[in-house]
C-alpha cells in the first residue's frame, strides 16, 4: 500500500487527509513534529511526503538535507501551502525532489479576516476594549467612519487581493488597487495608482504581494512617512513586506493610526508556540503593548474550507506524483 507522510499535522488537519486516505486506498501516518535533521529518519519505508511548517528543515545545508531525503526513496514535497518560504527550492530540486503547493485554497479565508481586522481598526475596538477593562465606559474620542465614506487601498491584486477588493467594493468603500502586472480587468477597483498615490490617499492600506526580493520591506520608513497619520495598514501577506523597526516608530510617534498584522518577521519562532513566561521577541512584545494594534498569529488561513482544501489538495499533488502522473501545482524552478 502507498504510504505518505504528514508532518506537522495540527488536528484540524487529521478528520480531512483520514477521508481523503480512505477515499484513495492510501495509507497517511501523521507526525506532530516539524521536518528537520532529527525528524528526517521518520521518513524511512513512506512513499510520500506532505508538509507544512513557516521553518526551513536545514537552513545550514540544505542540498545535503534533501539528499537524504531522496536517499530514503522520497520522490517529493507536497507543501499545504501557497508560501514555499521553508523550502530551499534549488536544494529540493538538484536532489531530484519535485516540489508542489497548494496556490488558492481560500482567498476568502484571507479576505474575510482583512474585512475583520479593518472593522477592528475602524471601529477602535480594542482601545475600547482596554477602556472597558478597566471600568471606562465613556465613548469621546474614539468616533468612527463607515466603510462608505472610506478609500481602501489594496497593494497585490493577485487572488487575495482581488478577493479583497470585491468584499469592499460591494461594501461601498472606495477601491485603489496597485500591481505590477496588468490587472484592468478588475471591476471592483474603482482606480489603479502608483504605491506612492495608494499610500498617500487610503484610510486602510492593505498588502497581498508574495514576498520576493522586491517585495521584501516594501513598506519601510520612506513609505510609512507618505500614509495619512489617520491611516491604518493591514498585513496579511508574508511578514518581512513589512518593516517591522519602522511601523513600530510610525506608530509609536502617532503618524500611522494603527495596524493589524496577521504575519510579522520573525514569526516562525513564535506562532504555533506556547509561552508561559514572557514572548522570546522584542519587537512582538512592543506591538502587543501598543493599543491600536490587532495582532493574529497568522490565521488568515485557518478556516475549514481552507484547511480541507490545502489537506486534500497536497495529498492529490503527492500521490500524482508517487504514481507517476504530472499535476499543474508542481513548481518548477
Ligand atoms: P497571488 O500570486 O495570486 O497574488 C499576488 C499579487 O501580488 C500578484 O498579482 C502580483 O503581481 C502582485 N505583486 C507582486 N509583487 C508586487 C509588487 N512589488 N507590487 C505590487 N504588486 C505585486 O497571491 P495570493 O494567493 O493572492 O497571496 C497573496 C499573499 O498572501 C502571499 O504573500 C501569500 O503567501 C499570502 N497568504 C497569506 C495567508 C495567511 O494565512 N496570512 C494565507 C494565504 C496566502
Amino acid at each position: 500500500m502507498t504510504r505518505i507522510a504528514f508532518f506537522h499535522t495540527l488536528p484540524e488537519e487529521r478528520p480531512f487527509a483520514e477521508q481523503w486516505a480512505v477515499r484513495h486506498d492510501v495509507e497517511v501516518t501523521f507526525f506532530d513534529q516539524e521536518l528537520h535533521d532529527d525528524t528526517l529518519p521518520l521518513l524511512k519505508g513512506f512513499n510520500g511526503l506532505s508538509y507544512k511548517q513557516r521553518t526551513k528543515p536545514n537552513a545550514d545545508d540544505p542540498f545535503g538535507f534533501f539528499r537524504r531525503l531522496h536517499d530514503l526513496g522520497i520522490q517529493q514535497i507536497a507543501v499545504r501551502s501557497a508560501g514555499l518560504d521553508s523550502i530551499d527550492l534549488p536544494a529540493a530540486h538538484a536532489a531530484g525532489l519535485r516540489v508542489t503547493n497548494v496556490p488558492s485554497y481560500s482567498p476568502p479565508a484571507v479576505a474575510e479576516l482583512v474585512l475583520a481586522q479593518t472593522m477592528h481598526l475602524l471601529r477602535h475596538i480594542p482601545q475600547f476594549d482596554e477602556r472597558s477593562a478597566n471600568g471606562d465606559f465613556v465613548v469621546s474620542g474614539l468616533m468612527s467612519r463607515e466603510l462608505s465614506e472610506i478609500t481602501i487601498g489594496i497593494i497585490g491584486v493577485g487572488r487575495i487581493g482581488s478577493t479583497v477588493a470585491r468584499i469592499f467594493h460591494a461594501l461601498g468603500a472606495h477601491v485603489l488597487g496597485n500591481d505590477i502586472r496588468d490587472r484592468s480587468q478588475l471591476s471592483d477597483i474603482d482606480e489603479f495608482v502608483t504605491k506612492e498615490e495608494l499610500i498617500s490617499r487610503s484610510d486602510v492600506v492593505t498588502l497581498h504581494t508574495w514576498l520576493d526580493g522586491s517585495t521584501f520591506h516594501l513598506i519601510n520608513a520612506e513609505r510609512l512617512a507618505q500614509f495619512k497619520s489617520s491611516a491604518f495598514l493591514i498585513n496579511a501577506s508574508r511578514g518581512p513586506v513589512v518593516d517591522t523597526d519602522a511601523l513600530i516608530s510610525s506608530l509609536e510617534h502617532g503618524r500611522l493610526a494603527g495596524a493589524a498584522l496577521d504575519v510579522v518577521e520573525g514569526e516562525g519562532t513564535i506562532f504555533n508556540y506556547r509561552f508561559e513566561g514572557p514572548i522570546p521577541d522584542e519587537r512582538y512584545r512592543k506591538l502587543q503593548s501598543l493599543p491600536n494594534v490587532v495582532l493574529t498569529p497568522h490565521i488568515a488561513f485557518f478556516t475549514d474550507h481552507a484547511v480541507k482544501n490545502m489537506t486534500q489538495q497536497s495529498l492529490d499533488d503527492a500521490l500524482a506524483i508517487i504514481t507517476g502522473g504530472t499535476t499543474p501545482h508542481e513548481v518548477h524552478y
